[in-house]
């Protein structure tokens, strides 16, 4: 029995959305906020993921991941395809994937979007260095400090940065002075 195209559609982002990301395999790719959209043109499902960063080496993987989701929930024929614009920011991870970032033992990014919910602009650069904490921002949607993550185990303020990249680019590694445990901040940007 053939599927309507709204039961073909939402099986398509089911399947999609339950794709995990690569290096922090308790997160989907919906957590992350990389699932950008799934819609129907003219019978083909087509699935646009947002990279966390243009050069990610999970990106591929992803991509691949998706197709292989898709052929699987039987909802061929499909495209997988790459937008780069809006970029991403880690605001866009959800609050359950914070939650999960958490569990895993890694401290969330602090959200940057303002308190009026207004969003980085699209032609922001895309950064992996750790924003600098005491220097004027550089827009308004900037946080003027950045305070040091709390330890996800214990929840401690009292954390020290060990080195500015973790177990991924993404990431810097740090360790808490109460509980002595080193683990992953993952940066905003
Ligand atoms: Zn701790």
């Amino acid at each position: 029995m053939s599927l309507t195209a709204t039961e073909r559609l939402a099986r398509a982002r089911d399947a999609a959305a339950q794709v995990c990301d690569p290096e922090i395999p308790s997160l989907s790719i919906e957590d992350l906020g990389i699932l950008r959209d799934v819609r129907i043109e003219a019978e083909r499902i087509v699935v646009t993921l947002a990279p966390t960063y243009t050069a990610c080496p999970a990106t591929e993987a992803i991509c691949d991941d998706v197709g292989a989701a898709l052929e699987t929930a039987g909802v061929a024929p499909f495209t997988v395809q790459v937008s780069l614009a809006p970029a991403w920011s880690s605001d866009w991870i959800t609050a359950a994937g914070r939650r999960k970032l958490l569990e895993a033992g890694i401290a969330p990014p602090p959200c940057l979007t303002s308190a009026a919910g207004e969003r980085a602009p699209v032609t922001a650069p895309l950064r992996f260095m750790r924003r600098e904490p005491d220097r004027a921002p550089a827009a308004a949607w900037l946080p003027r400090t950045e305070p040091p993550p709390k330890c996800p185990r214990c929840q401690s303020p009292q954390t020290e940065l060990l080195s500015e990249y973790g177990s991924t680019a993404c990431k810097s590694l740090y360790r808490c002075r109460v509980c002595a445990e080193p683990f992953d901040y993952f940066k905003p940007y």
